[in-house]
């Protein structure tokens, strides 16, 4: 039978007959006008090893293809570009942090099944991880916490570190060798507590606040009532925009507690002069604030989905959907604005394989019932949080193979899509893995049985959710 052993399959492979040994180092690259950035061809017959791509982009693809065909094949044709604009993964750095040799490793892996976008979440309540020379304090004070108390994960002593500018410089480059961009997160108005930890007077109490040493949704967000919390995000996003050339810059919005907001005297005077109805639209405001100074650099915002709750988000701002039970997403993309899918119940890593099965993962469609134009969906990303994630083999064995299920998501139309297929192929691509230095989950994870399923969800639950220290 003839078949490759490609991921992410290609759309279109014709077969040629015969055979031909794939030499790499005789193939031959050419640009070719008539095609989009990031489409190629890639023929590999008897006489000829040739890669044409209409853009540089399109012959790193046609590259990574190349890499996937080895020793003897069939001879073929394949015409081939990606089903989605929006290629991405996402890496929680804060709550637990990766040396730049491992991010660097899941850069590789991104890059070899055609990945086009890094989502970097720097900070969040158990660290601020970026150097922000204009603010100083947010990574020397905002990086440590005093202990680690993630469920099953408990470590104690000290837990810290951040990433230098030459650091983050260094990645950027490393992607952008790999035409993939590096979109950092800084997330606001929640998941504030390591920032209010080093300047607490942009909270609305101005009480001290702790770095946070274990998971959850914490009440302390940035004051959006007083001008310094403005002046102080600025800066930190203007040190962002030197290091990120990225067009979009993620602002997070997700899980922002209005508790303080409510009883706040400035958040309430500024709700009043501004015409606010709720706190809710107090977050649109904030968020739109943030989208004005972005776009005064010449930049736009990402955003969590439940920053739309306020119904005041521009389209030219892009929602990342995660969890939307309300769908507001819905109504956002058929109002002109775009949308990326990381579905928490299909998309996120984090959980194990008992919750979050490859086959899940992979025969998601990333389709949203209610939107009226399929140009509104940018793309996928799988995200990766790292509570329970305290080391590079562990981050691997629950990244892989899901990692390259959305990859595969994002790149082949849906039509082209076949799971066992691809259970198939990934155990053919983990020797380019093995090349980069990551070990996937071996097959018997992927997809447990029934029973297996209980088992490990509810062993899960108990360790991580049920033990979860009281809210503070
Ligand atoms: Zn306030």
């Amino acid at each position: 039978m003839e078949r490759l052993n490609i991921i992410p399959k290609p759309n279109k492979i014709d077969f040629l007959g015969g055979e031909v040994l794939i030499e790499p180092s005789k193939a031959e690259f050419l640009i070719d006008e008539n095609l989009g950035a990031e489409e190629y061809v890639l023929t590999a017959t008897e006489n000829v090893l040739r890669i044409c791509g209409g853009s540089q982009q399109a012959l790193f693809y046609g590259k990574q293809t190349l890499r996937q065909l080895r020793g003897i094949c069939p001879c073929v044709k394949i015409e081939d570009k990606p089903a989605f604009e929006y290629r991405g993964f996402m890496l929680d750095c804060v709550r637990h942090i990766f040396s730049i040799d491992e991010v660097k490793k899941l850069i590789d892996a991104a890059a070899s099944l055609k990945m086009n976008r890094f989502h970097w979440h720097l900070t969040d309540d158990q660290g601020f991880r970026a150097w922000v020379s204009r603010r100083p304090s947010a990574a020397i004070d905002g990086s440590v916490r005093k202990s680690s108390d993630f469920g099953s994960l408990n470590e104690s002593g000290e837990y810290g570190g951040y990433y230098t500018t030459e650091q983050m410089k260094e990645i950027v480059d490393y992607c952008a060798e790999r035409f993939i961009t590096v979109i950092p997160e800084f997330d606001v108005p929640g998941h504030c507590s390591a920032i209010l930890h080093a300047y607490p007077d942009i909270g609305c109490t101005g009480n001290p606040v702790e770095v946070k040493t274990y998971q959850g949704i914490f009440e302390d967000i940035l004051c959006a009532g007083k001008d310094k919390t403005f002046e102080i995000v600025f800066d930190i996003l203007e040190d962002l925009l030197e290091i990120f050339p990225s067009e979009y810059i993620h602002i997070g919005g997700d899980e922002a507690p209005k508790a303080h907001w409510k009883t706040c005297p400035d958040c309430q005077k500024r709700m009043e002069q501004v015409g606010l109805k709720n706190e809710e639209e107090l977050q649109g405001w904030f968020t739109n604030r943030i989208v004005d100074f972005l776009k005064s650099k010449g930049r736009k915002a990402i955003v969590w989905n439940e920053s739309l709750k306020s119904g005041l988000i521009g389209n030219g701002t892009v929602a990342q959907m995660w969890m939307d039970p309300k769908k507001d997403s819905v109504k956002f993309a058929n109002n002109g604005g775009r949308i990326i899918i990381s579905d928490f119940f299909h998309y996120y890593c984090d959980y194990p394989y008992a919750m979050t099965p490859l086959d899940k993962t992979y025969n998601y469609k990333a389709i949203v019932s209610g939107i009226k134009n399929a140009e509104s969906v940018c793309g996928v990303e799988v995200p990766i949080w790292t509570e329970y994630i305290n080391n590079f083999e562990r981050l691997c064995f629950m990244f892989f193979p899901r990692f390259a299920a959305v990859a595969e998501t994002g790149w082949t139309n849906q039509q082209n899509k076949n799971a066992s297929d691809f259970r198939r192929r990934f155990k053919e691509y983990s020797s380019i893995l093995s090349q980069i230095g990551i070990k996937a989950a071996a097959p018997h994870e992927w997809n447990p049985s029934p029973v297996a399923r209980a088992v490990g969800t509810l062993d899960f639950m108990n360790k991580n959710v049920r033990n979860k220290p009281k809210k503070q």
